[in-house]
């Protein structure tokens, strides 16, 4: 057969017991995750409803027609029912005993809540009757096409769920009871009624009774759904490509809603939050489908707990646990990996409905990983890759200092992990204004749905009402790495008047009105009023294993960019093997130094230049023993000066006048020289070596206080640092023949004097375009090269740093940048000057030792890059440390493969 045009594929076993299925774990891009899931879990006998999966080319040929299906696609599907009624005894559109179908969506990787699902298809006036009739249970064939008329009205007609809520409520209310599950046979009639005079009303058409017009309309909306604004930020914001394509599953339905002896729920096979191994799930008796994710009622627990109120699967049901924990051990044998399983009990019969990896924190990633090695499920190369670098920054999460005092007023859920204090709102609009206003957001939900998605990501800490550990938000929070508190029934929130009320233990009552501060520890679940002192988490010794595992395999050094003896000692800590950018204006800008620094610059003579600069030179000199010390044994590259001299000025004339004062020049002429140096482009301006050249008094001072340093702690019983002395934003060899000549004859002068033999280097940064591609010049004259990336990109691509945002977010939107090239390094076109400067460096120079110290050289992305290119070492801030080591070791892992 042409697979090319296969576009179905049949999962399932036979009354014979031959198994039909036809698809497997590898077909994810055709299958999509869940349909290939759902083939592997029947091919491995594990109990799953029959159906079949419509793939993802199926999706791109309608979309690509213009909303046409594949010739072949609707004979395929009626043989395909077919088959399915052979296997179960039931017929699709039949007034006794009739085939239900379930219709659900799954692309390539799970993106959770944004394809929508619908349950109970092929209900009409009579096949509800039928239904009722062979599940002698009238109230639950009810109930189905009640739950069948609201969704498929949602999903497939696009009418907003509160037109029908409204009624549900109405009806609740009037007849007395808290729960669906609870209403009677007329009143699920009378909803029945109103919810198609609701269609009518929106649509102009009646609902459609005709099973297969309902099979088409569904299978039709979830191709569609793939191209919904959610769907498509949920895909910008995990980079994942539009033209994948989703599947469609069409499977026949099982029924957790028959009464007590039937259950929906989802399980993790380990814990997600914390990694820890035990069967970790929530389960609603007498539920279908979504209500134990949509957080409407509170779900119980697999396992015997004693803090849960409601009794366990594992007490209530104890032989169908037993099954589900054999099962739960095979998928996970079999997998090898931590899954995420959906099940569904229908009158003591369990059913699988779907297994993926499970989404777990940077924490539990570590732990599981490191588990699963233990237990020889994993080698220790898998382990290293399966960690997502970008994750790791989760594990360096606040947390709050233990000893605070404080008490908390209420309790929920710690759905996922650190400690956030914010300001509180109450809409996904307003999360996103306040955070565009640089303030720290607490996002206050009853509960969340893909609607709250860019909320969500604009929040800080997300707090829910409702919902369990496996709730929209607690799944999308883990995901995105935002702290969240779930399921905290202490919360009373008024979405109209912006206000919430906490009721505590005492049975207080809080009012909090919008824009209020708290602080949320999602490590325990706890919710306090006002601002707590936060303290940032320390690696833990699952996470050291992994590490020290990954090192084994890395080729590429990791240095930090540091400017201070405290960074130093965090980057150090973090695993830093020296230092790649110690930046020293930072050191100017101390209180008690920066009019020293100003009397320098605004000398008019070189010997007032002079006196002024001997006032720094012991502060420079002192600056660079601490670090020495903090760095012991290893590099470290000091950038002399590099930004434009009017950075230092005072700019208002008040500020100026201070100044005046200060230093007895008088206001005018001060404010003469401050607008002298004023520059319209300075980042093209007089700055780095350019400085250098013309006011070489300032480069000689930093160098001598780097060798008055390196003479002082080689006296200290410390191992030497290695100091590599970095001239800035050369555009040739020239600028850099005349500095490290001049720096060299300082620095060799004042160890000679004093009688120290300790080697060192001087080399520079390659950050503009010239300079790269004459880097076999410049590596005459250079030890080292140390690539600038922010400004090599700004100047590459003749973007402003400063002025980019204002177009940047579209032209990514639009796809002309793939990311944002600041973050992460254009590899065509900035990263092809990288490469080409490398190669001409080391064809002059062949051990020419090349770094990165750029932001992007705590971008995973970017490393795997730097890694190919052969740079020695990437530098980046000290709690990217962490991210980079893990990134190195994986390019190094990946290229072996
Ligand atoms: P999502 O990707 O949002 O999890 P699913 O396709 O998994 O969507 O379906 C949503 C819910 O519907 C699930 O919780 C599942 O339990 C239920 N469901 C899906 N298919 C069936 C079926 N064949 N029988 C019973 N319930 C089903
Ligand atoms: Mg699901
Ligand atoms: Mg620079």
């Amino acid at each position: 057969m042409n697979t090319a045009e296969k576009y179905l594929y049949f999962f399932g076993i036979a009354q014979d017991g031959k198994n039909l299925t036809e698809g497997d774990a590898s077909l994810k891009n055709l299958l999509g995750g869940k349909g290939a899931n759902l083939a592997e879990m029947a091919k491995l006998n594990v109990p799953v409803p029959p159906g079949f999966t419509l793939s993802t080319q199926a999706c791109t040929y309608f979309n690509d027609h213009k909303k046409q299906f594949p010739e072949s696609l609707r004979a395929d599907v009626a043989s395909a029912i077919e088959k399915l009624e052979a296997i179960l005894d039931k017929k699709f559109s039949s007034e006794k005993n009739p085939l239900l179908l379930s219709v659900r969506s799954g692309a390539r990787v799970s993106m959770p809540g944004m394809m929508d699902t619908v349950l109970n298809l092929g209900l009409n006036e009579t096949t509800v009757q039928g239904l009722a009739e062979a599940s002698r249970n009238e109230r639950f064939a009810y109930d189905s096409y009640r739950r069948f008329i609201q969704m498929y009205s949602n999903v497939v007609l696009g009418l907003h769920t509160s037109l029908f809520e409204t009624f549900l409520e109405e009806e609740k209310h009037d007849q007395g009871v808290d729960f669906d599950s609870e209403l009677s046979v007329p009143s699920l009639k009378e909803l029945i009624r109103k919810f198609k005079s609701v269609v009518l009303q929106e649509t102009g058409e009646r609902f459609p009774e005709d099973p297969l017009e309902q099979l088409w309309g569904a299978i039709q909306a979830v191709f569609e759904s793939w191209n919904t604004s959610r769907a498509q930020h949920y895909r910008k914001m995990n980079s994942i490509p539009g033209e994948w394509g989703t599947a469609v599953n069409v499977q026949a339905m099982v029924f957790g809603n028959m009464g007590e002896d039937s259950a929906t729920g989802v399980a993790f096979t380990r814990n997600p939050s914390t990694g820890e191994k035990y069967f970790y799930g929530e389960f609603l008796a007498n539920a279908q489908g979504e209500d134990v994710v949509s957080g409407i009622r509170t779900p119980l627990p697999l396992l015997k707990s004693p803090e849960s109120a409601g009794k366990s699967l594992e007490e209530s049901m104890p032989t169908l646990f037993k099954e589900l924990d054999a099962v739960r051990k095979k998928l996970e044998e079999h997998y090898r990996d931590m899954q995420d399983i959906e099940f569904t009990i229908e009158k003591e019969k369990l059913f699988f409905l779907q297994t993926r990896t499970g989404k777990r924190t940077a924490q539990a990633a570590v732990r599981i990983a490191r588990e699963m090695v233990e237990e020889n499920l994993i080698a220790k190369k898998e382990a290293v890759l399966r960690i997502d670098p970008y994750s790791l920054d989760q594990l360096l999460h606040p947390r709050l200092n233990p000893n605070h005092g404080f008490t908390p007023i209420a309790k929920g859920l710690p759905a996922s992990p650190g400690a956030v204090t914010g300001k509180i709102v109450f809409q996904s609009q307003d999360a996103v204004n306040l955070k565009n206003a640089s303030q720290k957001v607490i996002l206050v939900r009853h509960e969340t749905s893909p609607e709250d998605i860019q909320g969500m990501d604009a929040a800080d800490g997300i707090l829910t009402a409702l919902g369990g550990m496996t709730s929209h938000a607690a799944v999308v929070a883990r995901g995105m790495g935002k702290s969240c508190i779930s399921g905290c029934s202490a919360l009373r929130i008024d979405y109209q008047e912006k206000i919430l009320k906490v009721v505590t233990a005492q049975n207080e009552e809080l009012l909090f009105k919008e824009h209020d501060v708290m602080t949320i520890d999602a490590n325990t679940g706890e919710l306090y009023s006002g601002e707590l002192p936060t303290l940032t988490s320390r690696l833990d010794d699952n996470f050291n294993q992994i590490m020290s595992w990954a090192n084994e395999y890395r080729k590429l050094g990791v240095r930090a960019n540091a400017d201070t003896a405290h960074d130093a000692k965090t980057a150090r800590d973090f695993g830093a093997e020296g230092i790649g950018l110690c930046r020293t204006e930072h050191m100017f800008f101390a209180p008690e130094r920066i009019d020293a620094v100003r009397e320098m610059i605004l000398a008019i003579n070189h010997e007032d230049r002079s006196l002024a600069l001997e006032k720094i030179l012991p502060m420079q000199k002192k600056d660079f023993v601490e670090l020495f010390e903090v760095m012991s044994g290893l590099p470290v590259t000091i950038r002399l000066l590099d930004p434009p001299l009017h950075e230092f000025l005072p700019h208002a004339d008040k500020d100026i006048e201070e100044l005046s004062k200060k230093i007895g020049v008088s206001f005018e002429g001060l404010k003469k020289r401050v607008e002298n140096l004023k520059e319209i482009n300075p980042m093209l301006g007089h700055r780095g070596c350019r400085l250098g050249i013309t006011f070489p008094e300032i480069y000689d001072m930093q160098a001598m206080a780097i060798a008055e340093a390196m003479v002082a702690s080689s006296s200290s019983g410390h191992a030497d640092a290695q100091v590599e002395v970095m001239i800035p934003l050369i555009f040739g060899k020239k600028e850099l023949e005349i500095l490290k000549a001049r720096v060299k004859r300082i620095v060799d002068g004042t160890l000679e004097q004093a009688q120290k033999k300790i080697e060192y280097s001087i080399g520079t940064m390659i950050e503009i375009p010239r300079a790269a591609v004459t880097a076999d010049e410049v590596a005459e004259v250079a030890d080292f090269f140390s690539f600038g990336t922010n400004d090599l990109t700004q100047m590459s691509m003749g973007l402003s740093r400063d002025d980019s945002s204002r177009f940047l977010p579209e032209y990514i939107d639009r796809g002309i940048v793939e990311k944002d090239p600041f973050a992460s390094i254009d590899q065509v076109g900035v990263g092809e000057l990288v490469r080409i400067a490398i190669e001409k460096g080391r064809s002059q120079k062949k051990n020419l030792k090349a770094g990165v110290c750029g932001e992007h050289g705590g971008d995973p992305d970017s490393i795997d890059f730097f890694h190919k290119v052969g740079l020695d070492y990437v530098s980046c801030s000290p709690f990217r440390v962490p991210t980079a080591l893990l990134a190195a070791s994986q390019a190094a892992l990946k290229e072996v493969e």
